[in-house]
């Protein structure tokens, strides 16, 4: 048996980011993570994540400041690069920019926005197709999502976490409100608090561990992912999202695309229902024909052949907020519904101070908030 101040479970994006966030702040950690650090059956590799700063709601716009200036010192700090800024665009019947530019106007926080004409956006972005309004804000890019856990875990270590992979969390035993025993194999770590941030793992792993927390429903579900070089790659392209039919979105691959210049596309808002064992990286043909109709109808400067592919997994809520919130010494971290990323260096300093106790949970993202077995909210956040 040996002691911490907090366990996190899982090193995705959130757990990671949550013992880099502790241990720079002094805190004695202890993280397990099931697999190999960096492995693919979840939500957090890959080279590309849209970092961007639209949502039609306060909170997250809020959060996107703060993220944006965590990002600065996070890179400062370790001396890596894993945000490339590239500008970000929406548009599409469906995704209403005058009508988020409205919003935007409106609010305290100032996102730097334009709005500008199909006709114009044609000229600025060659080789995508638009059909009305278009909104273009600077403060957006590309995040490394690999890069970004290693970098969390190699500071976290720095900072002395103890790091244990190919460790799976069986069994936690709680004393009280103010410690648990967490098992793992031939570990047991006594600790204050447990971050539980088990990713697509959670809706098996809480209600099995007889911890009696109830979630909100979430579903998880598996999104596929396709690699398009670009046909004359001068201009750098923008992040994208774009909903007709159906919810696209789009973004510079990194180096998942290959050596060439490529642009990684991929459905938002529709994906088969799985479990994180069920899918193990199999990919299906339709969703491939989908995304390479859209392909050839809107982005005519990518090859219409992809050069890479890959799966990785959602965890849905209904309303598409996250997941931060305590009951006695265990925190759930779940912010997925597919936005996450953007937000993953605030995210470990959020979750952390909810595990030290120094924080009250956002209601917004409670356990048990108000209607959450309902719909998504008309101002709902938004992918990417
Ligand atoms: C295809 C795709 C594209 C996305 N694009 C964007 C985007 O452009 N912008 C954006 O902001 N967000 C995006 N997201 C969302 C973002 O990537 C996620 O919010 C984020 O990766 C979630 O990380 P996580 O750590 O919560 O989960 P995960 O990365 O899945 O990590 C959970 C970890 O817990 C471990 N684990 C589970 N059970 C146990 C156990 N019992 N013991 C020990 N360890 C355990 C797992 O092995 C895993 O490593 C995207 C997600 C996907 C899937």
């Amino acid at each position: 048996m040996t002691d911490a101040e907090v366990v996190v479970v899982g090193a995705g994006l959130t757990g990671a980011s949550t013992a880099w966030a502790l241990a720079r702040d002094g805190v004695s950690v202890v993280l397990f993570e099931a697999h190999r650090f960096g492995h693919t059956l979840g939500s957090s590799h890959g080279s590309s994540r849209i970092f961007r700063r639209i949502y039609r709601d306060p909170l997250y716009l809020r959060m996107t400041a703060q993220a944006q200036r965590m990002w600065t010192d996070l890179q400062d700090e370790s001396g890596t690069s894993l945000l490339q800024w590239t500008g970000g665009i929406d548009h599409g019947r469906m995704r209403d920019p005058e009508g988020i530019a409205a919003f935007l106007a409106e609010q305290p926080e100032k996102v730097p926005h334009e709005l500008v004409s199909a006709r114009e956006a044609e000229d600025r972005w060659p080789g995508m197709c638009f059909t009305g309004p278009v909104l273009f804000h600077p403060d957006a890019g590309t995040i490394d999502a690999d890069a970004t856990v290693t970098t969390f875990l190699t500071e976290a270590g720095r900072h002395g976490t103890r790091l244990l992979p190919e460790t799976p969390v069986e069994r936690i035993d709680v004393h009280g409100d103010t410690a648990v025993t967490v098992h793992a194999g031939e570990e047991s770590v006594r600790a204050h608090s447990v971050v539980l941030a088990n990713g697509p793992w959670m809706p098996d792993f809480l209600p099995a561990s007889g911890l009696g927390i109830d979630l909100p429903p979430m579903q998880v579900t598996q999104q596929h992912v396709f690699h398009f070089p670009r046909r004359e790659p001068g201009t750098t392209w923008p992040v994208v999202v774009h909903k007709e039919d159906m919810q696209v979105f789009a973004l510079p691959s990194g180096s998942d695309g290959g050596p060439r210049p490529a642009v990684k596309v991929a459905q938002h808002d529709a994906g088969p229902v799985t479990t994180p064992g069920a899918s193990a990286g199999g990919l299906d043909p339709s969703w491939r024909d989908r995304i390479l109709d859209y392909v050839r109808a809107w982005m005519p400067g990518l090859e219409d052949v992809p050069v890479a592919d890959a799966t990785c997994l959602y965890t849905t809520t209904a309303d598409e907020d996250f997941v931060l919130d305590r009951r006695g010494p265990v925190v759930v971290a779940s912010p997925c519904s597919g936005h996450g990323a953007k937000f993953a260096p605030l995210l470990g300093q959020l979750v952390g101070d909810l595990a030290r106790g120094r924080r009250r949970p956002e209601p917004q993202f409670a356990l048990d908030r108000p209607g959450r077995t309902t719909g998504p909210r008309a101002s709902a956040p938004v992918p990417g």
